[in-house]
């Protein structure tokens, strides 16, 4: 029978419960159980493919094509799992399907309310993945902070479930923040004491309370913590501030969290946890040997959170190179021909973000160019693969108003163009081209060395495609479609045959990089960097080449 796990979170957003779940998910992992994790989000949007990355960071797209919370990112990164459109789950959409039915004359007359048809639909939905009976837990992250209006019906869902249910098949984890108050030389707990407050004036009581914390819980305060909290004193973990988020696990692990979880769901016969791969990870990450400098060329780059799975892929492929990469932003608004040199000349790799509409494109293109013809290794991402194509009309075959439909709809050129499906399509939500898609690799290609087997999937959210009618011109100059959906034709990857790596793919690899499978694009990317880099070293010191003659 399947447990569950509800995680909520008190005082502050961003403490990281994303990252706590998915580290307790992994230890539970680690010791033969099969675990998901959900994420229930309280925002009105139907899902966050319409939010703009400055809102909400990146729109994580699973296999079966939904468009999701980055957190499920973290998931998949954790426990080497796919998720799908059932592990997030927004108020919107739980209200779509509610007035749907109400539409459909399903509530027979009723007045339709928030208790109980709008939590009966969210408990509905909290309990769809455990139904499977594919799963031993289920841990359920309650995006958002107690105390805020729009998580209540959530909440009170939790509380209902929680009574239904026999006490050893479900609990909650409550994370909250103990700040630190640096004049007092203090760490303060009454915050905590008021959110578990606030969490009990709605019926609902948190089992084990997880405490993010920039110094050591002693026994006096988690003691305290306790005693106010209503908890036992092991049920109070502390979560320290890491210095990579791989290693809360290890942390938490330290702190027994699993163990008295397995402990109030009663769940016995476990075995001690199979850590030696997530260690083997985490010392390759933190003793690397050489060091490479990665230019992210976004418009977002302010905002870290829109990137997360590029950062993450790039964590994953590091280790694995033994590599320390620095991730190096740069402003695509501000890219121009006359500095580009200043800007990019010192790096040793490219990746062009993807991304939408005209802003900082130019600078993308710009950026682009240098790569190709400084023989800079560069990896061009959706958007990042447009803009190659683009760039290499322009300035290679000759087309100087090469362009997207998406930012210029009266070009001559279109090497870039609206996909056919897409020609119809008005609606924003949900209608881009989504998930994963069958891609076949021509033998002999940088993409086959990558990858090493002629069909791969990868995950895709785009509307727009490189344009078919460009394509024998594109690859009589030397840019060759090496990946191509086997079906339609579509181009999924593009790259230069006189180059030591250049690589455009329409999908999005990042997606799909894990701890435990790091990305091959990336891993490969890394390893062209680096030797990039050591060529670099060889030319500028001299000492260097006698010793190597
Ligand atoms: N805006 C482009 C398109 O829709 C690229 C999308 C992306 O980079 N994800 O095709």
């Amino acid at each position: 029978m399947t447990k569950y796990i509800f995680v909520t979170g008190g005082v502050t957003s961003s403490l990281g419960k994303g990252i706590i779940a998915a580290s307790l998910a992994k230890l539970l992992q680690s010791r033969g159980l099969k675990v998901t994790i959900q994420k229930f989000d309280p925002y009105i949007n139907v899902d966050p493919g319409t939010l703009n990355p400055y809102e909400h960071g990146e729109c994580y797209v699973t296999e079966d094509g939904a468009e999701t919370d980055l957190d499920l990112g973290h998931y998949e990164r954790f426990l080497n799992i796919h998720t799908s459109q059932a592990n997030n789950v927004t108020t919107g959409r739980i209200y779509q399907t509610v007035i749907n039915k109400e539409r459909e004359g399903a509530y027979l007359g009723k007045t339709v309310q928030v208790v109980p048809h709008i939590t009966d639909e969210i408990k509905r939905r909290m309990l769809l993945l455990g139904q499977s009976g594919e799963y031993d837990i289920v841990i359920t992250e309650i995006g958002g902070t107690i105390g805020d209006i729009e998580s209540l019906p959530f909440v009170e869902a939790v509380r209902q479930l929680q009574w239904e249910m026999e006490e050893e098949d479900c609990l909650v984890v409550h994370l909250t923040l103990i700040p630190y108050l640096k004049a007092a030389k203090e760490l303060k707990t009454k915050p905590t004491q008021h959110s578990v407050k606030l969490m009990s004036e709605n019926g609902l009581h948190p089992d084990i309370i997880v405490c993010r914390t920039e110094h050591s819980l002693n026994m006096e305060l988690r003691k305290k913590i306790a005693l106010f909290c209503n908890v036992k004193t092991e049920a109070v973990i502390e979560a320290i501030d890491a210095n990579s988020i791989y290693e809360v696990p290890l942390k938490m692990l330290q702190e027994g969290l699993d163990v008295i979880v397995l402990k109030k769901l009663h769940i016995n016969g476990y075995s001690a946890p199979q850590l030696n791969k997530w260690k083997g990870f985490l010392d390759k990450l933190k003793n690397p040997n050489s060091k490479i400098n990665i230019g992210l060329i976004g418009k977002y780059i302010e905002l870290q959170d829109a990137y997360k799975s590029i950062l993450e892929s790039f964590v994953h492929a590091a280790a694995i190179n033994e590599c320390k990469v620095q991730i190096v932003n740069v402003h695509s608004e501000f890219i121009t021909e006359d500095n580009v040199n200043e800007k990019l000349g010192h790096l040793d790799g490219l990746l062009v973000a993807p991304g939408f509409g005209l802003r900082g494109v130019e600078g993308k293109i710009i950026a682009v160019k240098f790569a190709r013809e400084n023989q800079l290794p560069f990896f061009g991402i959706c958007l990042g693969m447009q803009m190659a194509a683009i760039e290499f009309a322009r300035n290679v075959l000759g087309l100087k108003d090469a362009h997207s439909t998406e930012m210029d709809v009266t070009t001559a050129n279109p090497v870039i163009d609206l996909m056919e499906e897409q020609k119809k399509v008005t609606a924003k939500g949900g209608t881009m081209r989504l998930g994963s898609y069958p891609c076949e690799i021509k033998p002999d290609t940088l993409a086959y060395n990558i990858y090493g087997k002629p069909i791969i999937t990868e995950r895709h959210r785009h509307r727009w495609e490189f344009n078919n009618k460009y394509l024998q011109q594109f690859e009589e100059a030397g840019m060759m479609a090496s990946g191509k959906n086997p079906g339609i034709g579509l181009v999924e990857i593009i790259e230069l045959t006189n180059h030591p790596f250049f690589l455009g793919v329409q999908f999005h690899p990042e997606l799909k990089s894990t701890v435990e499978n790091p990305q091959p694009i990336f891993v490969a990317f890394i390893k062209a960097a680096k030797e990039f880099a050591d060529k670099k070293n060889l030319v500028s010191n001299p000492l260097l080449q006698s010793e190597m003659i």
